[in-house]
């Protein structure tokens, strides 16, 4: 993983470092949302501009001005679960059929290497383990999952994590965020989908680290939706019910 040495000092948790950013986003969403107002487009493009969409971009743009690539996980924790696909695809990069992926054996995908070499980092993390995942979720992942073991006394032995396939495994789905390296499924088989509950459940320390960082908790989802194992760096729950395998 590299950050860029000038910024190591404000890879930290210096909060302070963010306040320009969330100026500089604030003025970026107001102009865009006036914009859009003013030329006429409706009024709830105008609100959602305030939250998402040009304004995360923007955001990201300036923070990276500012404080150089370092900074990008910091801001992605403060908008995390605010994130469409759409907005994915153009922040991690797009991923398009034909294009950069092609459809692989039982919902795998096969992602142009290119893709790969320019996104998805090896992170060592504290406990020795290694794992494959997005440049721009890695340092954010890495600070997560130490802090969440350290609290809760969970200590997972499988994290799986940059795996390109589908959502369920299910070629009919949309792609899983696991297909962008940022989102990470710890222990399947003691933290299954569906219904039952898993060790996560009770252990909502661990929860609490990542949902401070802005990354999302699959098992916080409703039933039919449920997937325990599951954490994603940013995005809403997905579209499709019934479990039937890991989102
Ligand atoms: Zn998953």
């Amino acid at each position: 993983m590299s950050q860029g040495g000038d910024n190591e000092e404000r890879d930290g948790n210096d909060e302070s470092s963010l306040v320009p950013v969330a100026a500089a986003w604030l003025a970026w969403s107001g102009i865009v949302a006036v914009g859009l107002y003013v030329t006429g487009r409706r009024q709830r493009l105008a609100r959602n501009a305030l939250v998402g969409g040009a304004a995360i971009e923007a955001t990201l743009a300036v923070a990276q001005w500012m404080f150089g690539e370092g900074v990008v996980p910091k801001v992605l924790w403060r908008i995390g679960g605010k994130m469409d696909d759409e907005q994915i695809d153009r922040v991690f990069g797009p991923l398009k059929l034909g294009v950069n992926y092609a459809e692989g054996e039982e919902g795998r995908i096969v992602v142009d290497p290119k893709w790969v070499a320019d996104r998805i980092v090896k992170v060592k993390l504290f406990d020795g383990k290694v794992v494959r995942m997005h440049k721009l979720a890695a340092t954010s992942f890495a600070v997560a999952y130490e802090a969440a073991v350290k609290a809760s006394g969970y200590h997972p032995k499988s994290v799986q994590t940059f795996v390109p396939r589908h959502i369920r495994w299910d070629r009919d789905r949309e792609l899983s965020l696991h297909s962008y390296g940022i989102a990470v499924d710890f222990d399947p088989t003691l933290n299954p989908w569906g219904k039952k509950k898993g060790v996560i459940d009770g252990k909502p320390e661990f929860v609490r680290e990542f949902q401070k960082r802005g990354w999302v908790w699959g098992g916080g989802w409703k039933p039919k939706y449920r997937d325990s194992m599951h954490f994603q760096m940013t995005g809403v729950q997905p579209a499709s019910p019934s479990p039937s395998g890991s989102v």
